[in-house]
């Protein structure tokens, strides 16, 4: 720990997703002295995620835990170093960073912002206990294990509708939720899911809560309008549904939000070497301003991201 809180790193990474590790492999690989920091558990959201099917070479046995658990042990194997730190701020002035954590100041040349995005919650009862056992928040990930299943989706953006008619590729029938009678994705998008011969529409209702023993087999309904409140159980020929949440995403960026440019949803900007406007500073995977939010792309960016930040790591010894 005081070598740690004692040392300049080449860089410190902060997030130990996918596009933390895939960074710090990297980082570590070309002999950059690399410390990852992670807040709570490794792996970011596909830790908590069943199956990843959609990760190339990442077949049948590929567990969202178990391709985090063979992240880090590839990159630890090359000399990264993880630490369990809530950071609580940055000093991005000058070529040596500082990183304020719970566990002390943290120093290094360069710098990888890799937070990640949070999927916004429903927030009702059951959610977090059913969730990645039918409970999903990534129609690419896991609209494949709901074939011939009736699935919910909630949300009123593109999001939902476009994954409700991604989703329709596969479900028996798709039933969309949403808690006002107007939409907020584009015109075009709702005409297609209006049309879609799957696809269903029920306003002004949310979801009181999720119901399930293990896995999803029904939602309480509440429509706004009337007060009124009923439960909608899986066909007993299923035994189970899905439920999908698409009701808008959060990425981590409260720590950064006065230090680097953000897009208008939030997001950090970079440009495609993953450079911030600040010397020394990138960033990689979910919280970066971008058109799809994959393990592939998550693991792509950290890549860039330490390839970069060695560059300007050396560049500062010339
Ligand atoms: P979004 O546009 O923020 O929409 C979130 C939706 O979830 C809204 O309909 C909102 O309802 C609803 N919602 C929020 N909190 C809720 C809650 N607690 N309970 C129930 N419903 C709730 O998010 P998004 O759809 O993920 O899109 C994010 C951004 O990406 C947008 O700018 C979108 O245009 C863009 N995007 C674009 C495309 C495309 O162009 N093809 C595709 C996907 C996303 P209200 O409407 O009542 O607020």
């Amino acid at each position: 720990m005081n070598n740690t809180l004692e040392m300049v790193y080449d860089v410190i990474i902060i997030g130990a997703g996918p596009a933390g590790l895939s960074a710090g492999l990297y980082a570590a690989r070309a002999k950059m002295s690399t410390l990852i920091l992670e807040r709570d558990r490794t792996g970011g959201q596909i830790a908590g995620t069943e199956e990843v099917a959609n990760y190339p070479g990442s077949i049948k046995d590929a567990t969202g835990p178990s391709l985090v658990a063979r992240m880090v042990e590839q990159a630890e194997e090359f000399g990264a170093v993880r630490m369990r730190a809530d950071v609580s701020g940055f000093d991005f002035e000058g070529t040596i960073k500082t990183v304020y954590t719970d566990k002390g100041e943290l120093k290094a040349k360069s710098i990888i912002l890799a937070m990640g995005a949070k999927p916004r919650l429903l927030d009702v009862p059951g959610e977090k206990l059913l969730s990645g056992k039918g409970v999903s928040y990534c129609a690419t990930c896991d609209a494949e294990f709901f074939t011939d299943l009736e699935v919910y989706v909630f949300g009123g953006g593109d999001t939902a509708l476009e994954e409700a008619m991604f989703i329709a590729k596969f479900a028996r029938k798709v039933t969309i939720v949403h808690r006002r009678d107007q939409f907020r994705a584009a015109k075009s998008i709702v005409e297609k899911a209006m049309n879609h011969p799957k696809i269903e529409m029920v306003l002004n209702t949310g979801a009181k809560r999720i119901i399930g023993d293990g896995m999803v087999q029904g939602i309480e309904l509440e429509n706004f309008i009337t007060g009124e409140c009923k439960e909608v159980l899986a066909d007993p020929n299923d035994g189970l549904m899905g439920v999908f949440v698409f009701v808008g995403y959060l990425p981590e960026t409260g720590l950064v939000k006065d230090l680097v440019k953000l897009d208008a949803n939030g997001y950090i900007i970079t440009d495609e070497n993953m450079k911030t406007d600040i010397p020394g500073v990138f960033v990689a995977g979910d919280i970066r301003s971008k058109s799809l939010r994959q393990v592939v792309t998550a693991t792509a960016d950290g890549a860039i991201a330490a390839v970069m930040a060695e560059k300007y790591v050396d560049s500062l010894h010339d």
